[in-house]
Order: structure tokens, then sequence, then C-alpha cells
């Protein structure tokens, strides 16, 4: 028995996670794809259901919950709504604000219900990804906010700007992208620039920049090709994934979340990663916001309630 496959339309999608007892079924299929097997004594496949939440297990007795160590541990909210709102943040592209999602789901009288569901969503989204690119990989940086004038020549930055540093896997013969990597950096140092693709990108990879100085030092772990752009208009025929990624992310920030300050911009990026490294495997995404992947703390009200709302 694998993963259940993921459903393809919200209409399908609400008809097939409609009760607690489907969404259980759901969250148990996706721990124990091999079956449900005991964490105390090891007995495999047998179990009795002690509460809406609990799995007993038959041999030992030993009480297992469903929803411990994903996003919905402990949640006092119907199942059905977690899927829903798991579901609208992960395949509605430009993402959700707490509002939208109120509207969405209907069933949530308040409005802070919808921004603590999206803000546990948010948590997982927010840490950065830790599988390096590979392969052939465009390398980059930005600004953020601001004018967009003034790339690396001799006119003042101005200090509200954010620089960006952008990796993005080539993907096929015409202008396809793989998976990216964005992160805030301090300066265009020659060491920050080492430091970003150290953790972005696996040594020996390929890595494309343009002629920046700042650039050279990759060829110590990298096949590093850096192409002499000239004007700098044409960095985007040069360097086009990589250029694509940084507009698409301007424009996310500045259409759905109408700007982002300084200090929120990171968790923004690694939201903005997140969402484009999973645009093809919905369900990979899903099962990621509900933390049906990996092991880890979950996130408790008192965490979130001690966090400012950010929108
Ligand atoms: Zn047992």
């Amino acid at each position: 028995m694998g993963r259940p496959v993921f459903p393809c339309s919200l209409a399908e999608f609400q008809a097939r996670f409609a009760s607690d007892a489907a969404c259980r079924h759901y969250l148990a299929a996706c721990r124990w794809p091999d079956g449900f097997c005991c964490p105390a004594c090891g007995d495999a496949g047998s179990y009795l259901l002690a509460t809406r939440d609990l799995l007993q297990c038959r041999a030992c007795r030993r009480q297992t919950s469903v929803t411990a160590g994903t996003a919905l541990d402990r949640t006092r909210l119907p199942l059905p709504l977690w899927f829903a709102a798991g579901y609208l943040v992960t395949t509605h592209p430009p993402g959700f604000s707490a509002l939208q999602l109120q509207r969405q789901l209907g069933l949530l009288a308040r409005y802070e219900t919808a921004w603590t569901m999206l803000q546990k969503l948010r948590r997982v989204m927010v840490r950065p990804e830790r599988d390096r690119l590979s392969g052939t990989v465009e390398l980059d940086e930005t600004y953020v906010g601001g004018v967009e004038e003034g790339r690396r020549g001799g006119r003042q930055r101005d200090s509200k700007k954010v620089i960006l540093a952008g990796a993005v896997e080539v993907r096929g013969r015409g202008r396809g992208s793989g998976r990216i990597r964005l992160a805030v950096i301090p300066d265009l140092s020659a060491a920050t620039f080492a430091r970003f693709a150290e953790e972005a990108i696996m040594p020996g990879s390929a890595v494309l920049t343009d002629g920046w100085p700042s650039f050279r030092g990759l060829s110590g772990s990298y096949q590093h090709r850096p192409t002499v752009i000239g004007d700098p208009k044409n960095a985007a025929k040069q360097l086009p994934r990589v250029h694509r990624a940084f507009a698409n992310l301007k424009t996310w920030l500045l259409g759905t979340h109408h700007g982002v300050g300084a200090k929120h911009l990171p968790h923004y990026v690694d939201e903005f990663v997140f969402r484009f490294n999973r645009r093809r495997t919905p369900m990979a995404a899903f099962q990621s916001l509900l933390g049906l992947t990996s092991q880890h703390t979950p996130t408790t009200d008192q965490m979130l309630y001690a966090a400012e709302p950010t929108g």
C-alpha cells in the first residue's frame, strides 16, 4: 500500500475529505504507508480506534496519536477545515492572505483563527530548503525594495533595498527551470557569494554567472562559466531563469502582499522557494505542509500568538 493519490480539483478534494474519519484515514495512510506499526512493541497492522485521534495497539495496548508531530497536533478545529486550508495554500499559486483563507473556507467565524492556521502552515514553508541544487545552475543577485535601478553601478544604493542572491537549475534545452534557491545576502563580496553557493549548490556543478569579479571565487568548488554581459539590459537574456525567478518573486511580493519590509522578507522568500520547488508536485507540497513527511516539533498556539501578525 503506497501513499494515496492526491485529488486534482477542489470539488474532488472536498468530497474526499468531508469527514474527520476520512482525514484521519489519510493521515494514517501517509504516516504508515506499509500499515500501522506500534512504536512501542513493533506489532504490525493490528489496532483498535480508541478515540477520534488515537490508535491503540492490540498487543501492548499503547496508544498512538494520528496527528502527533504534524501541524494538526492537538488542534480543536475539524480536520476537514485543516485539509481544505492546506489544499488552498498549496494549490493557489500566489499564496493566501488570512482574509482570503477566511473567505474561502466560509466556516471560520474569526479572522484570528484563519490567521493562526495560515501561520502554522507557513511555519513549514519558511524553513530553508536543505537539498542543494546540482547539474547546471544560473547564479545572480538582485535588489528588492526601493527603486529598481543602480545595479552595481556607481550609483548610490537605497538603504531600504535588500540584496537577494538566487540560483536556478537549468532544465532541458529551452528555458525550463528546475529547483531554485534564494537568500538575502549582506553584500556583494566574493566571500558572501562563496557562502551562498556552498549552501545552495552541490560542489562540482556547473555555475553560470555574469562577469562580476566577486563570482571568480566560485571556480574553486565549481565549474564556473562566467559570461561578460556588457549592457545590464542583456542580463535577462544571458541568465533567463534566475532573472525570471527574481521577476516572479517581486510580482508576488507586490501583488499578493503589497510589498514586504526587510525584516520579514527572508520568510516570504523561503515561502516562495517552497512553493516554486513543488509547483509540479502538489501532493508533496500538501503533505509537507501538514507535517506528514518529516518529524518535527509541532508549533504550539503559544508560539504562534507570541509572534506578531504579518498579514
Ligand atoms: Zn504495541
